[in-house]
């Protein structure tokens, strides 16, 4: 397979660029705004980010064969930041299902390019 860079005269300046999507659970508040309900317990709201992971070459830009990262970071209150240190039962569940989450809302769009 040949590299989706290797084509684009392009592709110095955007190699490397990341995107950024954020979790967490949808509510009354403004969808841009920095402020969140906390993916996890669906509760309180918090404008903390736990990053989470970075998908590799996760989309192509349009008109081009460059691909870019997707890092996810994730909602998390005060509550369940502590909780996810302290509890390793509770991390590992938690874990299990953001993976879960990633792999059937975002991964899927990612390996059916
Ligand atoms: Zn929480």
């Amino acid at each position: 397979m040949t590299s989706p860079t290797q084509n684009d005269p392009s592709s110095n300046e955007i190699h490397g660029i990341i995107k950024r999507k954020h979790l967490f659970i949808e509510s009354e508040l403004p969808k841009e705004g920095w402020i969140q309900t906390c993916f996890l317990c669906g509760t309180d709201a918090t404008s903390h980010l736990l990053d989470y992971t970075t998908i590799k070459d996760y989309e192509r830009y349009s008109n081009s064969n460059v691909y870019y990262d997707l890092n996810i970071a994730i909602h998390t209150c005060p509550r369940c930041s502590k909780k996810l240190k302290k509890d390793r039962m509770y991390n590992r569940r938690t874990r299990r299902l953001i993976n879960e989450y990633i792999r059937t809302n975002i991964y899927s769009k990612f390996i059916g390019r």
